[in-house]
Formats: C-alpha cells, sequence, structure tokens
C-alpha cells in the first residue's frame, strides 16, 4: 500500500467516529467519491457482471449520507439504537453500497476483492446471513425497501429514539406495488421520523422509465399520499446534496414522511456511461475500465 492510501485510510477509519466538528470538508468528499466510482469499476470488471450504472450515478448521495448527513455509532450492531439507520432497496447497486461501507470503516476495503464471488460476504445483492457490517436487510428484490424502512422508524418511535431512517429507491422500483402500499402506510401513520430518497435518473433496465412503464410526475404521486416532498436538482453535486438532505431532516418530525426526489445522472463520473441506460448491468471490459479510470483519477487514490 503506498504512503498517500495509508493516510487516507487512516482519515477514512477515523470517518466511523467522526461528529459534527470533524467533518470532512468538500474536496475531501469529492476524493471520496472518486476513490468509490474507482472501487465500483474495478469490482465490476473484476467479475464481469454487476450494476455499475445506478452505482455511479449515486456516488456522490451515498458518501454525502455516510460521511456527512447521518448520525452513526462506532462499530455496528443490527439493534442500531440510538444512531440514523439506512436501508438500500435497489440493492442491486450493491457496489456503491460496499465501497462506501468499506471505506466509512465498517469492514476492510480488501474485501472489496471478494465482490461477488462464491462465499464472499459481498454478493451480488446485500444479503445479511453472513453478518457484513452495515448491512441491515437482503435487498434485491425491488421494491422492499420502504416497508422495512417503515418498521425501523416505527421500531425507533416506540423506543423513544429520536433518530432517523434513511432509504434509496430506484425510480424504475416505484413500479413494484409494494411501494404504494408503504407509501399509503408511511402517510397514514404519520412515520415522520423517515427520509426516503428517489434515485431519480429516468432509466432502468430495459429503457427509460418513460419507454417501459410511464409513471407520470412521481412529486404528485407522493404529494398526493400526503408526503412532504423535496427536489435536489443537482443530485452529483456534493453540496447540493448536503444542502438538500439537511432540508429534508428539518422536515422531519412533522407528522409527514419525507421523500427526497434526487436527480441523477446513470454512469455518473464516466464519459461513455453516462446518459444512456446501457450501463445499468453490464461490466466494462479491460479497454473501458482502463478509460473509465483515467476519467476518474485522485492523488490520493487507494485502490484495494
Ligand atoms: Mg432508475
Amino acid at each position: 500500500m503506498k504512503n498517500h492510501s495509508i493516510q487516507l485510510s487512516d482519515y477514512l477509519c477515523n470517518s466511523l467516529t467522526i461528529t459534527h466538528t470533524m467533518k470532512p470538508n468538500t474536496q475531501q468528499l469529492n476524493d471520496l467519491t472518486i476513490q468509490v466510482r474507482r472501487d465500483i469499476l474495478r469490482m465490476v470488471h473484476a467479475v464481469n457482471s454487476g450494476h455499475p450504472g445506478g452505482s455511479l450515478g449515486c456516488t456522490e448521495f451515498m458518501v454525502a449520507l455516510y460521511q456527512n448527513i447521518m448520525e452513526r455509532k462506532e462499530g455496528f450492531d443490527m439493534d442500531g439504537i440510538g444512531e440514523d439507520l439506512f436501508f438500500l432497496s435497489n440493492g442491486h447497486i450493491s457496489p456503491v453500497f460496499y465501497s462506501v461501507l468499506a471505506r466509512s470503516g465498517y469492514f476492510p476495503v480488501a474485501e472489496l476483492a471478494t465482490f461477488r464471488l462464491i462465499n464472499s460476504r459481498l454478493q451480488g445483492h446485500p444479503t445479511t446471513h453472513d453478518n457484513l457490517p452495515g448491512v441491515r436487510m437482503a435487498s434485491g428484490s425491488l421494491g422492499q425497501g420502504l416497508s422495512v424502512g417503515i418498521g425501523a422508524a416505527q421500531a425507533k418511535k416506540l423506543n423513544g429514539d429520536n433518530h432517523i431512517i434513511y432509504t434509496l429507491h430506484g425510480d424504475g422500483e416505484l413500479q413494484e406495488g409494494q411501494n404504494w402500499e408503504a407509501i399509503m402506510y408511511a402517510s397514514a401513520k404519520k412515520v415522520d421520523n423517515l427520509i426516503a430518497t428517489i434515485d431519480l435518473n429516468g432509466k432502468q433496465i430495459d429503457g427509460s422509465t418513460d419507454e417501459v412503464l410511464a409513471m407520470g410526475s412521481i412529486r404528485a404521486k407522493f404529494e398526493a399520499f400526503d408526503w412532504e416532498v423535496l427536489e435536489i436538482k443537482e443530485g452529483n453535486n456534493i453540496e447540493a446534496i448536503i444542502d438538500g438532505m439537511k432540508e429534508a431532516k428539518s422536515r422531519t418530525g412533522k407528522g409527514k414522511p419525507v421523500c427526497v426526489l434526487l436527480h441523477t445522472e446513470m454512469g455518473n463520473g464516466v464519459d461513455f456511461m453516462m446518459y444512456s441506460h446501457a450501463w445499468h448491468g453490464k461490466a466494462p471490459n479491460d479497454a473501458q475500465l482502463e478509460t473509465a479510470l483515467s476519467q476518474n483519477y485522485t492523488e490520493g487514490e487507494s485502490d484495494y
């Protein structure tokens, strides 16, 4: 391991115990974003399998969430009492989830090299039975994360735990009916300690969401279900994400669940992957990986 990567690792290990006065600055967050993109690309390339498009599109969000927005305890336990919790509903973007977890200190970064291998804890879709720290639910079957998040949010209320549940969902995932049962339930039961973010990239595995199954105005639908809704127009900009999520947090505790519509670009950060659904579930070949990595270089890079 190179010297500069040790420094980055030291900083990242410390980040798990970070306090509000110790949060990384925007430059550090952007550097980490580049590192996470490199991880995603190398993980899916190594096994010629996985979902880079949505992972790259949500990289800034996941970095901001874990390194700035969420209040987290040191270490990991499944009960998660006394801290904010995150549930990834669109489990196929596991590469960005695993990278951000590892680089936030939940498990060794070197374990990213086992992505999608037999008997690895890092399966293509996250699971809980191998006790990978940071993973609180199995996901991959789409549409279930909001229901789980609502249950966790209600448990926090019952426990008198004044922390927030964060969830992330694909926009195509909203075509699954279970979501709408959950969306209806959350407002009816005033689950106002929940912030559900929708990755609004307008794309899913087989094409644009409008082509596959048009949903009309997702904002209007959430509002009709009596949710508080706000939009982050620059969903690939760390500062815009942090500002937007702080605003979302300020709207919790007021009787309504909160929905964030996060406008992102699938494949963000790799020019030939952007503006298309083609890289939703396709790995780059050797030459494509080299090009993609050359577009995502940082002086502090610490590839596993
Ligand atoms: Mg999508």
